[in-house]
């Protein structure tokens, strides 16, 4: 960006794009409902703790009927030949193309991504949906040999019916598309509960989808409920008339959701917490591990599932590497992120704050040593916002409470290896799996860091980052991650039941495995 943008006229601008005002509905069940009645939420901008609207929640009762709508959609739209769903998919994603910045900047506004990143955000949209319109056409099962004369064996998928979708605050949008768009193209209908802190780019992404389906004439698929405090979601994760949940967010409230729904014996795709870690050694390319380190470890503010929280370092690169890297995050520029410049925005809120400093607390005092941050920032005409220095961390046990939690905050712990042995020890001997990295040119270290005995994560780079994956990709981690795939690859199949047919087009009824039984 070349010049400051100022805070108003972008929310004036947007807000008029997008069809927002002061006061908006949370709840779309086929149409938009009126708020009255209904509690309302105040959404505030990290930026400056503006209050930029009040949003009417859902209620018990609205949920109900919600649901009922979402079946009675599925009925129509899963009779639709998938590569016309295809069709509807790709408009979407056209009309998405004309909000680029408009929503990318109510991204920035509402949760405070730069402006490249918020745009970054639709733009995932965008490919996601590009995607599916491909996958629309390929959805399809192996067939098997069968044992049995005259007997045909194979595999279809089907959709699921109404797909319960749960997002956090970090993705307001991309993360609802990666289940959504693909769920859609399946076959299935989508009920989306966004986070309270990132509730009006939901209802905006909702209003663009839905408009396209309505001039063409099409069943609403697309149902959003804002909640306040997670009762929606409390709900969904219960009720089986959801029979796949896919839920985004932290290991706590993740636990809570898969007991919920493994209660009810559902399905789940649950995408959890990262503590990702980049192993940088001798062998690497000094200039593309620190800017890597650094963009793993600072972009989003640090507030990406994949954000590089630990960086593990060759002990013969001490008095190098990290001294550059110190500088690095003294000099990157934090502030508001429609700030010429600046790198690295505001935290969510002011509970973030707090997890910052109590964090640096905790380490301080489990014998960490703060390289460089460790500071509230309080920055002239942004009193408000929620903003802290990145701040660096050596000293600890990589096994200690604090590193192995996830501080959804720019701290970056540093530790040393001496071979590589030990590097892979302390890259897993944290409790999630999601991102991680290595970056060298010693193909003997790659491919071991690549081999079983290397990363235990569900995404592993070489030469590039923890942080930034591309749709095409499974994308996912295990441990205490979760264990989910969404996006690219065959991820797919997680939105659809699988069928197993078997037909037998002969005059005789031969059994599997030589089973004889004669009723005659
Ligand atoms: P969060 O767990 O606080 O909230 C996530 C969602 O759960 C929100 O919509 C929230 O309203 C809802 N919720 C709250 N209580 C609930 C309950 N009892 N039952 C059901 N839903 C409930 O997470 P957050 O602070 O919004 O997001 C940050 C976290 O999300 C981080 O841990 C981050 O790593 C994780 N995340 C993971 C991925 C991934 O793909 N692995 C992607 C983005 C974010």
């Amino acid at each position: 960006m070349d010049s400051n943008l100022d805070f108003h006229s972008v929310r004036d601008r947007v807000f008029g794009d997008l069809g927002l005002f002061q006061q908006v509905s949370g709840l779309y069940d086929g149409q938009w409902v009126a708020g009255e009645g209904r509690g309302l939420i105040a959404i505030h901008s990290p930026i400056n703790n503006e209050c930029l609207a009040e949003v009417a929640v859902a209620g018990e009762k609205d949920y109900d009927r919600l649901i009922e709508r979402a079946w009675a959609s599925f009925d129509e739209w899963s009779r639709v030949p998938a590569p016309k769903r295809g069709e509807v998919v790709r408009a979407i994603g056209d009309r998405l193309r004309a909000y680029v910045d408009s929503l990318g900047l109510l991204v920035t506004l509402e949760v405070g991504k730069t402006p490249v990143e918020g745009k970054g955000e639709v733009q995932e949209m965008i490919d996601i949906a590009d995607f599916a319109v491909g996958l629309s056409r390929q959805l399809y099962g192996m067939t098997i040999a069968s044992e049995r004369q005259d007997h045909r064996l194979y595999e279809q998928w089907h959709p699921y019916g109404v797909v319960g979708v749960i997002t956090a605050f970090n993705f307001p949008c991309a993360v609802w598309s990666w289940n959504a768009f693909i769920a859609a193209v399946i076959g299935n209908v989508v009920v989306w509960k966004p986070s309270p802190s990132a509730a009006l780019t939901a209802i905006a992404t909702t209003n663009i989808v839905n408009d396209v389906l309505d001039e063409q004439g099409l069943p609403p698929l697309f149902f959003l409920a804002v909640d306040g405090a997670g009762e929606i979601g409390q709900r969904m994760s219960s009720d089986s008339r959801l029979p796949l949940l896919s839920f985004t967010g932290s290991v706590r409230t993740g636990r809570e959701v898969a007991a919920r729904v493994g209660e009810r014996l559902g399905r789940s795709i649950l995408e959890l917490g990262g503590n990702n870690a980049a192993i940088v050694t001798p062998e690497a390319d000094m200039e593309i591990a620190l800017r890597g380190v650094a963009f793993g470890a600072l972009a989003t503010a640090a507030q990406r599932c994949t954000t590089t929280r630990r960086l593990i370092l060759h002990e013969s690169l001490s008095d190098s590497f990290l001294p550059r890297l110190v500088e690095a995050f003294r000099n990157v520029k934090v502030g508001s992120p429609l700030e010429s410049g600046v790198l690295v925005g505001p935290l969510i809120d002011s509970r973030a704050v707090d997890g910052y400093s109590s964090a640096i607390g905790r380490a301080e005092a489990a014998g960490g040593q703060v390289l460089v941050g460790n500071s509230v920032l309080a920055l002239p005409g942004l009193e408000g916002g929620n903003y802290v220095a990145p701040t660096l961390i050596e000293g600890l046990p990589p096994d200690s409470d604090i590193v192995s939690e996830e501080t959804f905050a720019p701290i970056l712990y540093v530790f040393r290896y001496s071979d590589l042995q030990e590097a892979f020890a302390i890259h897993n001997c944290v409790p999630q799996g999601l991102s991680s990295a290595i970056f060298s040119n010693n193909l003997r270290e790659v491919e071991a860091f690549l081999s079983v005995i290397g990363s235990d994560c569900g995404l592993a780079s070489v030469n590039t980052g923890t942080a930034g994956a591309e749709i095409g990709g499974a994308f996912g981690g295990e441990k205490e991650t979760g264990g989910g795939r969404e996006s690219g690859s065959d991820a797919w199949k997680a939105y659809a039941r699988r069928q197993t047919v078997t037909v037998n087009y002969g005059d005789q009824l031969p059994l599997a495995q030589g089973v004889t039984f004669d009723v005659n």
